[in-house]
């Protein structure tokens, strides 16, 4: 058996082309397009790509995009005082600022200080408990994507067993929630987790996001599962790779995401739309 490939390349650009086609709707209703503003500070290479995506994004679906570069000294004050200047202009609905952030910046206050109404990466505490509390509003990006992959596969995954590895705040832990809300029984494997090939070999759906190139053997990966590899891992020789050893896995997954083109497209897609939500929310 060989998985069947879901290709986050095509499901993001349905994405951004139902965002595009709300855009012309709100333009017909004489309202004004959604906005994002995108704070980047410093000049990490892979940031600025990150950026470059983020506002090509924007100008794919028609959406208002305003960048800040600010340089690598730039202060926790003066990032904050551009946030305050971001939370009251009516026509940005989405403030997003790319992480990571020099160390003269404390990453969860400038989080904080982002109105949770703009907060499009949906990092803040209210966001995130929001979703936790099943009532999601602005959902953190990648774990949303993952959702729609999921989801285009046809599959049900309601009461099935997802095993996730990986247990940060921006994948593991929000992934936790979004599949326990779409019903899973879920678990989580983290850097302490002893048995993680064990609980792997039961997963109906395994979602990896650790970090580590190839750390999910193929051989691991239960007959018919659903492999979702959110892992991006520059190796030595230039080339990308995910957490799951792609072609062992393939053999006996159904359905499985490729790295690049699976999760990696999803995750823009999806901010484009939470920031086309916090538009149609707060105008
Ligand atoms: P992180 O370093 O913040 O967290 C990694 C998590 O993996 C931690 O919880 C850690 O405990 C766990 N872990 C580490 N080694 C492990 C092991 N041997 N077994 C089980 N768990 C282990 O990383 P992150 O920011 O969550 O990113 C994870 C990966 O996903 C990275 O490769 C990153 O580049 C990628 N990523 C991709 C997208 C995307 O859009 N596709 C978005 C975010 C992150």
């Amino acid at each position: 058996m060989s998985a069947q490939i879901i290709d986050g390349k095509n499901i993001a650009k349905q994405v951004r082309a139902e965002i595009k086609q709300s855009v012309t709707q709100r333009i017909a209703e004489n309202k004004r397009v959604p906005g994002l503003a995108v704070v980047l500070i410093g000049d990490n290479p892979a940031s600025q790509v990150y950026v470059n995506n983020k506002q090509k994004a924007c100008d794919d679906v028609g959406f208002l995009s305003q960048s800040y570069h600010l340089p690598s000294n730039t202060s926790q004050k003066q990032l904050l005082e551009l946030i305050q200047q971001l939370n009251s202009d009516n026509n940005i609905d989405g403030i997003l600022v790319q992480l990571p952030l020099p160390e003269q910046i404390d990453a969860s206050i400038v989080i904080e200080n982002i109105s949770p109404n703009k907060d499009v990466d949906g990092f803040h505490p209210q966001n995130v408990g929001k979703l936790m509390l099943r009532m999601p509003t602005l959902r953190p990006c990648t774990p949303y994507g993952v959702m729609r992959l999921l989801d285009s596969t046809g599959e049900v995954y309601k009461g099935r067993h997802a095993v996730i590895v990986g247990a940060s705040n921006i994948v593991g832990r929000p992934m936790t929630m979004e599949l326990l809300l779409a019903g899973a029984t879920v678990t989580v494997c983290h850097r302490f987790t002893s048995n993680t090939p064990e609980l792997i070999a039961n997963a109906d759906i395994v979602i990896a996001a650790a970090g580590k190139p190839d750390l999910v053997k193929g051989d691991w990966i239960k007959q018919g599962a659903t492999v979702i590899d959110v892992g991006i891992n520059r190796l030595e020789n230039g080339k990308l790779s995910g957490d799951v050893e792609f072609e062992s896995a393939k053999q006996r997954a159904a359905w499985i995401t490729p790295v690049p083109g699976g999760v990696g497209p999803m995750t823009v897609a999806m901010l484009m739309k939470n920031t086309l939500t916090a538009c149609d929310l707060h105008d």
